[in-house]
């Protein structure tokens, strides 16, 4: 039987193919990355060799996803190894129609990077209304998405709706929303329920009101995602503890069990079944902690010990040391 799978949010800097040695590296069941510079709207083409050397390392690893089939069966006889995080400019909720057509063909170019690459999911922040009416800008997120799946039909790689914090005009909070948006782009796209899902982020969902800081009130939650989008179509788990109270609005993600969900509430989420074979990839913050050990290692260690329902001891990595480590990378942006 397949194991919990859990793996990070890793750099593709000087070359896509490091992420994968560097998850193999840590011992990761799976990675995600941004498969151009997020904070631009341009990327280069991706070299021929570039893409032969990510797919010669995704076969060695015993990677490589080649069989399509149906959602619940791909999951389980061929789980999803690599995710691929949409840039953060994109705003497919935009009132500003020359921003939003350049959100869309952005979302064209991360869709064909992801084919070229096998990348099977692509994880987006739905959008901002800004100063428009809310029912308006999810409209127009679902229309967007539409127009994706019309412009990369033959593709396998499926759309996650990532569900966020909530704060200012953000959509994507509530489930209700999220499942809403799904059903509609499916309606749209004439079918195309294969290529829609979703992502959920666990700092996202205690920040954004969902209680996860107990056993009880995290399987609610587990229990409300289940009724309202179907843990079958929850493609991705982002597995971040919260510096902010629930209900905070406040996107900061901290150390596994360091937060104000502690290792408690990430029980139901990394014992269930129906979510075994869905990649939890940790945004956390990066560095060394105590005695040089690298952060992403300590933090899996707690998940995995968490999935196989053993008491985790917490020696906190967010230190002083941690800070400091950090501030001599200046240059790394954290993931959200
Ligand atoms: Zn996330
Ligand atoms: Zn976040």
């Amino acid at each position: 039987m397949l194991l919990p799978m859990f793996g990070s949010h890793l750099s593709i800097a000087g070359g896509m193919v490091n992420a994968l040695v560097a998850a193999r590296d840590l011992g990761l069941d799976c990675v995600q990355v941004f498969t151009k510079n997020q904070q631009q709207w341009a990327a280069p083409d991706l070299k021929d060799e570039e893409i032969a050397a990510w797919r010669r390392a995704l076969v060695e690893m015993g990677w490589a996803m080649d069989k399509p089939g149906n959602a619940a069966a791909r999951r389980d006889e061929a789980p999803a190894r690599v995710v691929s995080h949409a840039s953060y400019l994109a705003n497919l909720a935009s009132p500003d129609d020359t921003l939003r057509n350049r959100s869309i063909a952005m979302m064209v170019v991360e869709l064909n990077r992801c084919h070229q690459l096998g990348i099977p999911l692509l994880v987006f922040h739905p959008g901002s209304a800004t100063d428009s009416d809310p029912i308006a800008g999810e409209r127009r997120i679902v229309y967007a998405c539409a127009e994706l799946l019309a412009q990369t039909a033959g593709h396998r790689t499926v759309l996650c709706l990532e569900n966020v914090v909530g704060a200012g005009s953000t959509i994507g909070r509530e489930f209700e929303q999220l499942a809403r948006m799904r059903e509609q782009i499916i309606a749209l796209a004439r079918g195309g329920n294969e290529r829609v899902g979703f992502c959920l982020d666990t700092c996202h969902m205690h920040a954004g009101g969902y209680d996860l800081s107990t056993v009880e009130s995290a399987t609610r939650t587990l229990e409300h995602a289940e009724n309202t989008l179907g843990l079958v179509n929850v493609r991705c788990l982002h597995v971040n503890d919260s510096k902010g109270p629930v209900g905070s609005r406040l996107d900061r993600h901290a150390h596994i069990g360091e937060g104000t969900i502690g290792m408690q509430g990430f029980g139901p989420w990394v014992t269930s079944p129906q979510l075994r074979s869905v990649p939890k990839i940790m945004e956390t913050p990066k560095g060394e902690g105590p005695g040089g050990v690298d952060c992403d290692t300590v933090n899996v260690a707690r998940l995995r010990a968490s999935s196989r329902g053993e008491p985790v001891t917490i020696t906190p990595l967010a230190t002083p040391q941690t800070a400091k480590s950090q501030s001599r990378n200046p240059k790394k942006v954290p993931v959200s």
